[in-house]
């Protein structure tokens, strides 16, 4: 098997097979820089040194003109053919809190939650460890490469692996999820990834916001929540941004956390209501509401958003820029 070493800092490690250079690292537990694993940040760029890689996307959409231009490559989309050398960035703050994977996973149930979402659930060997907003990488029959999907239960003993996933049209790995997937059928799985989970021992206030299949990650933190006594003691808000009317949902899934009743706020906001749809609630952009919605400065909460890359950016931009909160309260997934 390769040996990876990274100039930056000495360390090395060993890539299994199958495994990408990410992959490699951070299930050995280096904390090389990611976020997505998915092809579409550019966050786990590194600088090959020597040795030869193959690339897994040629055109993924995370590498920059100027990082091709450097012959710079992306972890999650490499593999090294051999013992190699590179040079990337790495930080406690990527070490896996838990180690990923692989396993095999069962679909044992479906549900719709919206037109065009739905829940599946999947079971697999041994209890399900992970912590509330991380995510897995399936890998679907027939579909090149993985997808990363956002757990929306929480970790359990049973094994059981839930996921609420928006079918996007013509979308390779959804299509198979939606339309060929059964009762029975099994995928391959590696996870659990992602940094972008429940902080429990934060004191803060807690503020999720979810643009579609946001709501998966954000369900999750707020029954990790739940789980853990966190409401109450703290209370919860949630801002969930919808397109249309019809695709809100939420409210039942948090009518049964307990504690959220009493301690949560959730706020629906619809971009504009489609023809036809009558609406009295919150309307425009998610984060156009977070000023107006939260009764205490910004900086003084725990913030968790995930959804399109242009959500995060707005959000980004008004926690940090315009209202100075500090990046360690600020923990998000784009769904690239
Ligand atoms: C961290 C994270 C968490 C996510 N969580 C959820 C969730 O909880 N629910 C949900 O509905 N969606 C989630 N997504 C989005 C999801 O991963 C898929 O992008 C989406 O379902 C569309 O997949 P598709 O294959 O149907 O569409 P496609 O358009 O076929 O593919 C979409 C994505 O797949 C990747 N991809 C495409 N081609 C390749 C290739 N050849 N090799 C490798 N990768 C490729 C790219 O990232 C691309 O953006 C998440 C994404 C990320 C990054």
């Amino acid at each position: 098997m390769p040996v990876i070493v990274n100039e930056k800092d000495g360390s090395s490690f060993v890539q299994a097979d199958g495994d990408t250079i990410l992959r490699a690292a951070l299930r050995s537990g280096h904390g090389m820089a990611y976020e997505c694993s998915a092809g579409g940040c550019g966050a786990c760029v590194f600088d090959p040194v020597s040795g030869d890689f193959e690339t897994l996307w040629a055109d993924a959409p995370g590498l920059s003109p100027r990082d091709r231009r450097k012959g710079r490559m992306l972890g999650c989309q490499t593999r090294a053919c051999g013992d190699a050398v590179i040079r990337c960035s790495t930080s406690v703050d990527y070490v896996p809190p838990i180690a990923p994977r692989r396993r095999r996973l069962r679909l044992i149930g479906t549900r719709q939650v919206t037109h065009d979402m739905r829940e599946f659930r999947f079971s697999g060997d041994g209890p399900a460890d992970f912590l509330p907003g991380q995510y897995m990488l399936l890998d679907l029959p027939g579909v090149a490469g993985s997808r990363a999907y956002s757990f929306s239960n929480i970790a359990n003993a049973q094994g059981e692996w839930h996921f609420i996933i928006r079918r996007v049209d013509g979308g390779a790995a959804t299509q198979v999820l939606f339309d060929e997937l059964r009762i029975g059928h099994e995928i391959g799985a590696d996870g659990p990834y992602g940094t972008a989970y429940l902080r429990s021992r934060s004191p803060r206030d807690i503020v999720c916001v979810a643009g579609g299949s946001g709501f998966a990650p954000v369900l999750s933190i707020l029954r990790g929540a739940a789980a853990e006594g966190m409401l109450g003691e703290r209370r919860a808000h949630f801002l969930f941004g919808a397109r249309h009317v019809r695709d809100i949902c939420g409210a039942a899934e948090l009518a049964e956390l307990p504690g959220f009743v009493e301690a949560g706020q959730f706020v629906p906001v619809v971009t504009a209501p489609a023809q036809g749809e009558v609406w009295a609630g919150a309307e425009g952009y998610v984060h156009a509401h977070l000023g107006t919605s939260l009764p205490r400065p910004l900086a003084e909460y725990e913030f968790y958003f995930a959804g399109p890359p242009p959500m995060s950016q707005a959000i980004q931009e008004l926690l940090m820029i315009e209202h100075k909160v500090p990046f360690a309260q600020i923990h998000f997934d784009r769904f690239f």
